[in-house]
């Protein structure tokens, strides 16, 4: 049974690859991201608190995202495995997440970086902003995104990078094909 962590910047295609994966493995898809713009959309509570925060690009209250990641690996889909895009951000949800799943006793199989060059980053996500018109995806708010996952969200990838046998790092400047087909072969 799969339970991955993709990494990696915003832009490096994270999203695009994790449906490819999950779908052809069955697996649960777990986006943070897609939660809360879920909960924007649907005006609820929660969303109404965190709408201006993805708006600045800027992360949610490490909080936040564990409640709904505790919930969300209890439901019967994740049964079969998932993949987590988007979280742990920071240093505080990877520790929450370690005492989740070591209770649970279902520990992380794979966790896959995905590497792009910085400038290409910029560029993809401006062009995604053209195509799926995401209201965090104006170059200020890319740059303060990007800025927040050097801050805190890289010390968490080499905090697994460390885990020897677990860990992969996968050049993500190919195709969407190309990249898939290289991250396949990591899970085989
Ligand atoms: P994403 O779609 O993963 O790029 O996430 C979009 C935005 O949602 C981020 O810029 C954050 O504001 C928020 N977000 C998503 N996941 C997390 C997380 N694990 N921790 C804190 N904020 C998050």
């Amino acid at each position: 049974m799969a339970r991955l962590i993709l990494v990696g910047p915003p832009g490096s295609g994270k999203g695009t690859q994790a449906e490819k994966i999950c779908q052809a493995s069955s697996i649960a898809h777990i986006s943070t991201g897609n939660m809360l713009r879920e909960e924007i959309a649907s005006k609820s509570e929660l969303g109404k608190k965190v709408e201006s925060v993805l708006a600045s690009g800027k992360l949610v209250s490490d909080e936040i995202v564990i409640e709904l990641i505790q919930e969300r690996v209890k439901k019967p889909d994740c049964k079969n495995g998932f993949l987590l895009d988007g979280f742990p951000r920071t240093e505080t949800q990877a520790d929450a997440l370690d005492a989740l799943l070591s209770k649970s006793g279902i520990p992380i199989t794979h966790v896959i970086e995905l590497q792009v060059d910085e400038e290409d980053l910029v560029q993809r996500l401006l062009n995604r902003a053209k195509i799926e018109g995401r209201a965090d995806d104006t170059e200020e708010v890319i740059r303060k995104r990007l800025e927040v996952f050097h801050a805190q969200t890289k010390p968490v990838i080499d905090h697994y990078r460390k885990l020897s046998g677990v860990f992969h790092s996968i050049d993500g400047a190919g195709s969407v094909d190309e990249v898939f087909k290289k991250i396949e072969e990591k899970l085989r």
